[in-house]
């Protein structure tokens, strides 16, 4: 057996005594710090009685004991399920009964929630690190001066884990139906973090400015991943927060961010080609960046953002070049080692430039939903790629675009419509932000094209926007069945945590 076990990947490459993590604060953990207190949570929940393939669920606000309880699992080959802390009771009972687990770890004010839901021991861990578990033994597995157990057992060592192990399962967000849970093994994780770290040349002395939530693929895989896959340091951000960003930006070299994260720092003045200095690199995911957004963030810092791809079943699929041209509104050429392919409806590849499903396969792919071998079964062809759902374009350059969720595409009056061709067209009239495109029941096309605007009338050059006027404007530029029925202003779009819009809030708000 291959050693695959990602703890141990990393391992090799950091030094014990680099800086690991910084906090605004001035506190520091070093990679030594990483190690030990892991070492600790992992020899603590081995004495309660996990063993390796058990489940340890969490839901905790982030801190830097949140991902020594992460490693910690990762460590003794336990099956780590982070939970955003969004999610009410009835949501978090649902994850406990379906994913069984061992161990559940929460924030003290959940303690009720989940001392009622879950079969097993319950710790809290509250956001200054303080440790409470069942058993009533406290623990602060923060700073040094207060050890949980004792010290020598801080020297844990790590499980042996085969590249198919499942080392998470991320439950993905569902708009329709249950939440699925994605079974992420060791060797997904290994694949996904070196493919990265080649595309984007990260260096040891690199510094990631981190401000994601850690529950979420995109500040747990991507961001820390990296950093501990190649001993370099983070700048750890509990929060975003666009003032701390500008103020840590000289001290760092890497930011990832939401395109929300983006609009909001472009709205803050101290953003600056001078604040951006030191920084070697910005990428977006998550959601779409706006080709607006791209120009505005190039032309106030000089850098242009790389935008990637990714889901939490595929881990990152595709990104703009490093070197070589990045273009806006694309999310670049499929990563080394990702297999790509978009198909009509009947598995066919399609021509360059038309619209189809994706479909991705390689070491990055996950290995199923948990407990769903139907549904797995569903989502992945004979030959091994997964469905991913998204609908999306190739171009000559071989350089992929989104153009929205399959689940998403309306068919009106038997027509397809994408929604992201309209939301283009619709953000370059003259006072509009964003826009949000959904299908809304109609008696006489089975749907009907409806937008939801923001607008900034200050920046409209022909005074405020009407429905009349933006409806006049779009039939002289699209086919007529794509032309939206309805136009409704908004002051902002619904966005979830992770800057997604959420379509399914506004066709509930529209569908009357
Ligand atoms: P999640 O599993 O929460 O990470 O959501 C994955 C979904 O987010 C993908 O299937 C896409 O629909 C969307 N997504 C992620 N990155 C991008 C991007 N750069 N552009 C457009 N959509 C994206």
């Amino acid at each position: 057996m291959t050693e695959s076990n990602f703890y141990s990947h990393c391992q090799q490459k950091f030094n014990h005594a680099s800086a690991f993590l910084n906090l605004p604060d001035g506190h520091t953990y070093s990679y030594a710090d990483l190690h030990h207190q892991s070492g600790r949570i992992a020899h603590h929940l081995t004495e309660l009685g996990v063993h390796k393939g058990d489940r340890v669920i969490v839901q905790v606000e982030k801190s830097p004991q949140n991902l020594f309880w992460y490693f910690a699992c990762l460590r003794a080959g336990f099956i780590y399920i982070p939970l955003n802390t969004d999610y009410l009771e009835h949501e978090v009972e649902y994850f406990i009964g379906n994913a069984a687990p061992s161990f559940a770890l929460c924030d003290p004010a959940r303690r009720a929630i989940f001392d009622k839901h879950a079969n097993c021991n319950v710790g809290t861990l509250d956001n200054n690190g303080n440790y409470l578990h069942d058993n009533a033994s406290t623990g602060h597995f923060g700073h040094a001066d207060y050890e949980i157990q004792n010290s020598e057992d801080t020297d844990f060592k790590d499980e042996a884990c085969d590249a198919a192990d499942i080392a998470v399962i991320l439950y993905t967000s569902g708009t329709t139906g249950n939440p699925k849970g994605a079974m992420i093994s060791h060797g997904n994780l290994v694949a996904n973090a070196a493919t990265l770290s080649s595309a984007w040349g990260w260096q040891t002395d690199d510094v990631l400015l981190h401000a994601l939530p850690i529950f979420h693929i995109h500040g747990l895989f991507v961001a820390t991943h990296l950093v501990v896959f190649n001993g370099s340091q983070m700048n750890f951000m509990t929060k975003f927060d666009p003032q701390l960003v500008v103020d840590w930006l000289p001290k760092s070299s890497i930011y990832m961010g939401v395109p929300t994260n983006y609009v909001r720092l472009l709205a803050h003045d101290g953003l600056n080609g001078d604040a951006c200095n030191n920084m070697r690199l910005f990428t977006s995911g998550s959601a779409p960046l706006l080709t607006q957004t791209f120009e505005d963030f190039e032309q106030r810092t000089g850098h242009t953002i790389v935008e990637r791809y990714g889901m939490t079943e595929t881990g990152m699929n595709t990104s703009n070049p490093l070197l070589g041209k990045r273009k806006p509104g694309t999310v670049g050429p499929a990563l080394a080692g990702v297999e790509t392919k978009i198909c009509d409806d009947l598995v066919q590849q399609v021509a360059v430039g038309q619209a189809g499903t994706l479909y991705v396969k390689g070491a990055n792919v996950f290995k199923g939903y948990w407990q769903m071998p139907d549904k797995t079964a569903e989502e992945f062809t004979d030959d091994g790629f997964f469905k991913t759902g998204d609908i999306a374009s190739l171009d000559e350059d071989g350089y992929i675009s989104i153009i929205g969720r399959d689940k998403d595409m309306i068919i009106s009056g038997g027509l397809n419509v994408y929604p992201k061709e309209i939301e283009s067209i619709l953000d370059k009239i003259s006072g509009v932000t964003e826009s949000a495109v959904i299908g809304v029941p109609h008696a006489d096309f089975g749907e009907a094209v409806v937008a939801v605007i923001v607008c900034d009338d200050i920046k409209a050059k022909n005074g405020p926007l009407s429905e009349k006027q933006i409806i006049a404007e779009m039939k002289t530029t699209i086919a007529g069945f794509k032309v939206p029925k309805q136009i409704h202003f908004v002051d902002a779009l619904p966005r979830n945590t992770m800057g997604k819009v959420q379509k399914n809030i506004l066709r509930e708000t529209y569908r009357s």
